[in-house]
This record gives structure tokens, sequence and C-alpha cells, in this order.
């Protein structure tokens, strides 16, 4: 390192989900000596963890090289522990304002010391949103069948010829509804207005689906049951009234929000929902030269861990070629 940049980093990851440490397991492997930024725990308002939403999952089927599946945790546990062995730096800290318009960048940590850095690969998921009803995180998070991913946890077999419930009127609920009528016995869409937002084929497909059945005009006021959900008490948003739905499982589908407050969007491209803009196909270019994306900050449409990964993969292999093009080894 010459001696300009000294106490400059050539990468931060900041983010701890599969993207974050993929992108460690790559820059590392690519002697960039990188550092993720693996942020702090949060309960409120909704619960943000080092390791992202996968921290929140329970059984994980779908991440190729786990044969029997996987807890969600463990699997965190693992890629981490992967990224560690080739020497990734770790600090358990936040991010809380990055200075993007010149380099070296500039991060402002929430231990309140700064990093510069000469690459930045961003990282930092999103957020599913949630009703905020007490017994639906409770539940959501010691595995009772409630849940913000069909894709991911639908298969499991709790709720295999069950009835179950999705939550939300656009295209995910859609999505959702249609995958979850592969292994439930019904399922419902609450929904809080009397038509869908989604996309008038998508939401033909669930409507014309016999197992499908809309709850309109309706919204979940409280998730019932002790270890296991039981059912949902709904409110009806016409005329009040209270009434309960058994169902063995509940799958929230009211959009994610990514984690991209720490931007500045004068600085930094965001589309209209505050994800970051990919500015260049598949790549995991920005706006700004030499900060990347990786992983579902980047992502409203996919939203996997794996495509998580695959983009952190992507990002490093984009940042190393980047800085190699700057004279920055
Ligand atoms: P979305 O379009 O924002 O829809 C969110 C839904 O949740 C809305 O119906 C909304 O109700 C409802 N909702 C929001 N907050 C709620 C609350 N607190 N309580 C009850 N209901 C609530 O989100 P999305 O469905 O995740 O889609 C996001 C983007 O990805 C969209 O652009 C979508 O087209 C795209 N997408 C595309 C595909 C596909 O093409 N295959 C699949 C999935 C997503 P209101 O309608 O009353 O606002």
């Amino acid at each position: 390192m010459s001696e300009q940049n000294e106490n400059v980093e050539k990468v931060v990851i900041i983010g701890s989900g599969p993207a974050g440490w993929t992108a460690a397991i790559y820059t590392a492997r690519a002697n960039l000596d990188p550092l993720v930024l693996e942020g702090v725990p949060k309960t409120s308002p909704s619960i943000i963890l080092p390791g992202g939403q996968l921290m929140l999952t329970t059984e994980v089927e779908n991440f190729p090289g786990y044969p029997e599946g996987v807890q969600g945790p463990q699997m965190m546990e693992d890629i981490k522990k992967q990224a560690l062995r080739f020497e990734t730096r770790v600090k358990s800290l936040d991010v809380l304002k990055c200075d993007l318009s010149q380099r070296p960048f500039t991060l402002e940590l929430s231990d309140k010391s700064t990093i510069k850095a000469h690459s930045v690969i961003v990282a930092t998921g999103a957020t599913a949103n949630w009703l905020g009803l007490e017994n639906e995180m409770r539940l959501a998070t010691t595995g009772g069948g409630v849940s913000a991913c069909a894709v991911c946890d639908g298969a499991l077999p709790i709720f295999r010829d069950q009835p179950l419930a999705v939550v939300g009127g656009g295209d995910s609920a859609m999505e959702e509804a249609s995958y979850l009528t592969k292994f439930a016995s019904k399922v419902y869409i609450i929904h809080r207005r009397d038509e869908f937002r989604a996309s008038k084929i998508m939401a033909d497909r669930v409507l014309n689906n016999p197992k499908c059945e809309p709850v309109w005009n309706s919204t979940v006021v409280d998730v019932l049951g002790e270890d296991k959900i039981t059912g949902v008490k709904l409110k009806n948003t016409q005329t009040g009234e209270e009434s309960e739905l058994p169902v063995k499982g509940l799958f929230m589908a009211i959009g994610h929000t990514p984690a991209t407050g720490f931007l500045n969007p004068e600085q930094i491209e965001l589309t209209e929902k505050k994800f970051l803009k990919l500015t260049e196909g598949q790549r995991s270019l920005t706006s700004v030269e030499g900060v990347f994306a990786a992983g579902d900050c980047a992502d409203a449409t996919y939203k996997q861990a794996i495509t998580a990964a695959g983009m952190g993969c992507k990002a490093a292999i984009d940042a190393e070629r980047w800085l190699a093009d700057q004279g920055i080894d």
C-alpha cells in the first residue's frame, strides 16, 4: 500500500447477509483485505440482525449445498465462517452516513468513527414489511408458522394440506398465493381493500384458482396460537366488525423496504422505491464509480438468498477489476 493509501480501505462491504459475506469471500481471496461492517442488532421498529433476513428464517431448503436443509441462522454462521477463513476483517457497526461525492469515500460509523474507502460494496439488504403485531413477530421468530417469504418457507411440512393465508394485494401477494396452492388445502388472500393492486394477469390467476379465496376489506389485527399459529383475528375495514379465520400459516406480502436510508439520494441513484439502481445491465455498478451494490438492497424482483450470494460475487469481481484499473492493489 502506498503512503497516500495508508488508512484507506481498499474495499468496505456494508452488510452481512449472503450478498455481503459472499463479496467478502471473493474480495478476501483476491487479496483485497476487505472490511465488513456487519451492523448492530435492532429490535425496533422491526427486528434487524447482522446476517440479515435469514436470521429470522427457520428451515432453508432451497440453498444449494444443503441436501437436508439448514436453519437460516446456521447458514449465515457457515457463510460468515467461510469469509473469516480468508481473513476478512469485521466490525459490528452500522454505517450512519456516507460521503460518496469524492474519492476516497468517507463512511461515518455508529461508534462515531469514520473510515475512508477506495471502493464500497453496499449489501445492506431489505427488510420485509410486517404488520407490527406482537404475536406476529413472536411466531415469526420461533418457527410458529408466520413468515414473510412463501418461496422460502411454503414447502415446509407444517403447511402441507393446511389452510393458509397471505396478507397483501400486490404482485408479491399474488405470486405467494399461487405458489402456496401447490401445498395448501386453501389459500386466503387477506386484503385491506376490495380490489387488488396487482397486475390484472396475476390477480386473475389467483381469482380463477379454486384453492384461492380473497378476503376483501380486511386487516389482521391479531395472530392467534401459542407455539404454532391457529388463526388470525380480522377486522373489516368498512364495518369495523371483527371475526376469526382459522389458518395454519400466515405469509406477509406487504412489500419490502430496502436498507438504503444511510445513502444520500443526491449522491447515488435510487429507484422510486429506494432500491439502489444498477446502471449497467446485469452488473453490480451503481451511478457512483467505485460503489457496487449486491443483494436485496438492489433487487426488487428475486429477493432470494442464492441470488443475493450471486450478486455479492459479481460485486466483488466488479470491485476487484475497478480497483485494478485504478492501480490500487
Ligand atoms: P406492493 O406492490 O407495494 O404491494 C403491497 C401490498 O400490500 C398492497 O396491496 C398494499 O395494499 C398492501 N399493504 C401495504 N401495507 C399494508 C399494511 N400495513 N396492511 C395491509 N396491507 C398492506 O408490493 P409487492 O407486491 O411486494 O411488489 C413490489 C414490486 O415488485 C411491484 O412493483 C411489483 O409489481 C413487483 N413484483 C413483480 C412480480 C412479478 O411481476 N412477477 C412479483 C412480485 C413483485 P394497498 O393495495 O391497499 O396499498
